[in-house]
């Protein structure tokens, strides 16, 4: 153990590399990113002052050993020191010409501000005054040295900073100083006397004056620092390991405050808010880096520097430059001038905006510094996603949060900001928006698809019930409305026309935020910032090569009949309107069109009802020759609007008892007309309540629905076959390449398909016939139920193509209810770490994803050339769409929305996963 090395100089990169086997990521883990950017510059020859690393396993082995510096470390440490004096031509506590250092932190990935560093270190009564001869700059080292007590007093003492601050104010204020600035060698003297009088009085000891003890101090309570509170709650967020400990970097103090010949500075080598190529950034002349990240002093604009201080400007612009090339990012870099001379004291990739990352990464493949797959991984689908909805600003967001506008949350069901006026029903939402023009959140304990015209109406969303997959939530993310679901805190009285959570009560007509990318609701209105695709070029740009990498063949490794490239990306689309828009986002194809939606329009609700109550098969097709006509008008405008693309269009999936008014409205009707003795009406209302009544179900989601109600009413799917069909022939003599696909829901077994299919086939064929035109289709179904998956290979023998629907899937294979899960016990279950995220958000690869994998390969065993998709709301869900890639899948379906997130994710899937 003994001849462990636990300390690297700056110039011994290549010992470092030859230990860790190579590879940056080693590197930075036993260097930390500070650190190792400090060598690599070093080794690049970039000015950087002379210092050495104490690496983060001295760290873990001093946490582990109970706070004791491992055996032969500070040995090391005095040995590196030594080579650090030979190289500043200083010496460490030397009385007339002492080495000052800084004790630094810096764990792999960056935690800023989360651990503590020590600067002048070094400085004594003695060494203050040799210095102060050798600089003659008595008020620089006195305020230098009064900064070494007050830090060494907060960070390694633990002493409360007030304990320094207040003396100071009072001091400023008592000889009438306004800033810093104004103070002069003694007063800095008589401040560094009574810092040390605090030290003295809180602790019971002196400030030390040994400069080694100092180090030796300091690397402790860095090291320390590692499990403080801060340090601890910042990882858990960042999801950053617990043990990866942090290092220590001991450089060579440089000063900014030594005379207008010196400064110091911050900047960024790109604009990190819009990613635009000009250097960013302030500096300070005369001054120490603290003062310009303090903000005690106005600093002055980084482009401007040219002008104070040519020579070191131009050598900065070159080393800017020269990093940027070498990490081949951009850069966050802090620097001093000492009398004229420039050092570098850090570098690293700095952190910008979604808007800056897709540019700098766009611009650098066209500055020919990264590949198009590097640019592509450099930009994470998050990003995208904040590109495309309004945001809140999130400075003004964290204001309201402080004055205590934080209403409630709930689950980020669609992303995006609304702000609006709340309605609390479909209709009133629906007026208020379109007749007064008012910005409108639609508010209800959940949705239901009559109450879609006022969602499409409102700005936003918000319901106090449901999770992820509810119909609010899916319907809200096909439209980009932002939606926030599950708002359980949130009682909502429809009858008193408010909601209150928590005591506070709103009233409708009052103003919410609603914050569907956080999941959170605010009281008032927060401004909003709001982007276009088509107006983001760089977003554009690299979504098409996101594109072209996902539809490289060979790019997946497959067997022998599966697909080879990538993903595509298509979208759940249900009106022509939602096809143009996800084509324009980029789409490839329509993976699912809910037929059952469009039946809810006003003016066919009333024959839908018609036909679901018909008492003959006769009543029923006159019903059905009506919406005939309806249903080929929606569908003609989707093949023309996906001219050459596959389009899937679904035939009707839920139970019929949707389509009509609920049992207990009407019963509430028709005993309040009882009451009232009202004759007229009630003997049609008593009809339809026995009708209903007959209807109901106890478990409609498992009851009569999807292909179970084709076979038991076939007349509707073979109208809506008809419907598509015919769409299909009138597209194609226009010259449109239509491709129809129909998609049969909840298959079980095989023989229900084996029952309907051909019989809507027939129907496909007289169509083709009777308009003389032929053009290629598929049957297929979704994957919904668990018994379908396990015997996919049956499946397959009659369904030309399988989508996976996750929502269903989820829930049947879970046992849990996709409306009430989130609402109950899910969002807990999550919070406790008993499920490791929302099945019904992100893919259950363990579960749910070992049925699809399943399916994959037992249905291409039938059919080699399975066309096989997904158009659950796990569609446009990164990490699903990962799963769906490694699984095989031709294709992806999401909402248009996501449409864009969804490129990049197969894009990224591809590469991650690319064959070697
Ligand atoms: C599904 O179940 O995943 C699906 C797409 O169908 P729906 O959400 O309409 O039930
Ligand atoms: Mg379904």
């Amino acid at each position: 153990m003994a001849d462990k090395k636990w300390i690297y100089l700056f110039t011994e990169l290549e010992e470092v590399e030859k230990y860790v086997g190579g590879g940056w990521d080693n590197v930075l883990g036993l260097l930390g990113g500070k650190g190792a950017n400090l060598a690599e510059m070093t080794r690049m020859g970039v000015p950087v002052p002379p210092g050495f690393i104490i690496t983060t396993e001295a760290c873990n082995a001093y946490l582990k050993a109970g706070e004791k510096f491992p055996a032969g470390m500070w040995d090391q440490a005095l040995i590196a020191l030594k080579d650090v004096e030979v190289k500043a031509g200083k010496k460490f506590g030397d009385p007339k010409n002492p080495l000052l250092i800084s004790c630094r932190s810096g764990a792999k990935f960056s935690m800023p501000g989360m651990m503590d560093t020590v600067l002048n270190i070094g400085l004594n009564d003695v060494t203050a005054k040799g210095i102060s001869e050798l600089t003659k700059d008595e008020r620089f080292v006195y305020d230098a040295y009064r900064r070494l007590v007050q830090m060494f007093g907060s960070v390694v003492l633990g002493i409360e900073d007030e304990a320094f601050e207040d003396p100071l104010d009072e001091y400023k204020k008592k000889r009438g100083y306004k800033s810093d600035t104004e103070l002069k060698a003694d007063d800095w003297k008589i401040l560094t006397k009574e810092f040390q009088a605090v030290v003295r009085k809180q602790k019971g000891f002196d400030f030390p004056q040994d400069p080694f003890e100092q180090m030796r101090l300091a690397t402790e309570a860095v090291f320390k620092s590692w499990n403080g509170k801060r340090a601890i709650d910042y990882r858990n967020a960042a999801s950053i390991a617990h043990d990866l400990g942090t290092a220590v970097s001991i450089v060579t103090m440089v000063f900014g405050n030594m005379g207008n010949d010196s400064g110091t500075g911050v900047a960024f080598t790109r604009d990190p808010a819009t990613g635009e190529k000009i250097l960013f950034g302030d500096y300070l002349l005369n001054a120490q880096g603290e003062d310009v990240v303090a903000g005690i002093r106005n600093t002055t604009p980084i482009l401007l520097m040219g002008k104070e201080l040519p020579e070191a400007n131009k050598q900065f612009l070159n080393i800017c430059a020269t990093l940027e090339k070498h990490y081949t990012d951009m850069q966050d870099v802090e620097f001093t001038i000492e009398r004229g001379k420039l050092w570098m004291l850090q570098t690293r990739n700095g952190k910008r905006t979604a808007q800056a990352a897709v540019k700098v990464a766009v611009d650098m493949v066209n500055e020919g510094l990264i590949t198009k797959e590097k640019a592509i991984m450099r930009v994470t689908p998050t990003q995208v996603d904040s590109l495309l909805h309004p945001q809140f600003d999130m400075a003004v967001k964290q204001q309201a949060t402080k004055e205590g506008k934080l209403y409630a949350k709930g689950v980020n069901a669609s992303p995006g900001a609304a702000v609006g006026r709340i309605y609390f029903d479909a209709d009133t939402a629906e007026k208020k928006a379109k007749d007064e023009k008012q910005a409108v959140i639609m508010v209800r304990p959940f949705t239901k698809p009559d109450d879609v015209h006022g969602m499409l109406a409102a700005k936003g969303i918000l319901t106090s019930e449901g999770g992820a997959t509810s119909h609010a939530a899916v319907v809200a993310r096909q439209f980009g409305v932002p939606c926030v679901v599950g708002a359980s805190d949130i009682h909502v009285d429809l009858d008193k026309r408010v909601m209150e959570a928590d005591g506070k009560v709103v009233t409708e007509g009052e103003w919410v935020s609603v914050d569907g990318t956080t999941g959170e609701v605010f009281m008032g209105q927060i401004p909003t910032i709001s982007p276009k695709l088509e107006e983001q070029l760089e977003l554009m740009r690299l979504l098409d090569w996101a594109d072209e990498i996902s539809a490289t063949p060979g790019i997946r490794k497959a067997p022998e009949g599966w697909p080879t490239r990538g993903l595509q990306v298509w979208a759940n689309a249900d009106y022509p309107a939602d096809a143009r828009r996800s084509r324009s986002y980029g789409a490839k194809g329509i993976g699912l069109c809910r037929t059952e939606h469009m039946f809810f329009e006003q003016i066919r609700l009333p024959i839908v009802q018609r036909m679901i109550l018909a008492e003959s098969s006769e009543e029923r097709t006159v019903a059905l020759d009506e919406l005939l006509p309806y249903q080929r008008n929606d569908f003609e405008g989707l093949f023309e609007a996906m001219d050459g693309l596959p389009v899937i269009i679904r035939l009707i999936d839920p139970p019929l008892h949707e389509f009509l008014p609920s049992q207990e409205k009407l019963l509430e009707e028709v005993i309040t007309m009882r009451v009232k003795g009202e004759k007229k009406g009630l003997a049609e209302k008593e009809d339809l309540l026995s009708k209903v009544e007959a209807m109901h179900e106890s478990n409609p989601m498992m009851g009569l629905r999807g292909v179970r109600l084709s076979i038991m009413m076939p007349e509707i799917v073979e109208m809506q076959v008809r419907a598509i069909f015919e769409a299909a022939a009138n597209a194609a003599k226009k010259g449109i390449i239509v491709k129809p696909e129909v998609m049969i829901p909840l298959t079980g077994h095989v023989n229900e398909l084996k029952v309907i299919q051909p019989r809507l086939e027939k129907i496909a064929k007289a169509v083709m016939a009777e308009k003389n035109v032929q053009f290629p289709y598929k049957f297929g179904t979704m994957i919904e139920i668990p018994r379908a998956a396990v015997t996919a290979t049956e499946i397959a023998e009659v369904a030309e193509f399988f989508s996976f629907g996750t929502n269903d899937l989820t829930q049947m294979t879970y046992g849990y209810s996709r409306d009430d899960a989130e609402r109950n016990f899910l969002l807990k279950y999550v919070e406790d770490g008993i499920l490791p995220m929302n099945p019904f958000q992100t893919i259950d690869r363990d579960g749910v994803g070992r049925l699809m994998r399943m399916a994959v390969d037992d249905g291409r065993k039938s059919r080699v050339d399975l066309e096989v998709g997904i158009c659950g709301e796990h569609g446009g869900d990164p990490e699903s769409i990962e799963f769906c890639h490694t699984i095989g899948q031709n294709y992806v379906s999401c909402s248009p929305f996501r449409v864009p997130i969804a490129r990049l994710a197969v894009a990224q899937a591809a590469i991650k996963n690319k064959v070697k």
